[in-house]
């Protein structure tokens, strides 16, 4: 727990806009509005829309997506993808 909290608080303390931390935080907290989300409200399919392979998880959406691994090596600033991928690998087990 400290050093989940540790890890928020490098995130949070970084010069980024807010939305950008604050969908940090939805990410963090798996409250992203996802299909598999959406799919335990009896409200849709849980696959993911763009590669129709897997159960469209906050991992999938965020790392394992074949796109989404394409926007965020290409859109995201480095400094901050080493911070994303650190409360992503610590929040994934
Ligand atoms: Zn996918």
């Amino acid at each position: 727990m400290g050093q989940e909290n540790n890890h928020w608080s490098q995130l949070w303390n970084l010069r980024m806009p807010k939305r950008i931390r604050c969908f940090m935080w939805l990410l963090q907290h798996d409250r992203l509005l996802t299909n598999s989300r959406f799919h335990r409200m009896q409200l849709r399919f849980p696959f993911c829309h763009q590669c129709e392979e897997s159960v469209e998880t906050t991992l999938h959406v965020m790392r394992d997506c074949p796109l989404a691994k394409v926007v965020w090596v290409n859109k995201f600033r480095a400094r901050y993808w080493e911070v994303f991928l650190i409360v992503i690998i610590c929040n994934s087990g």
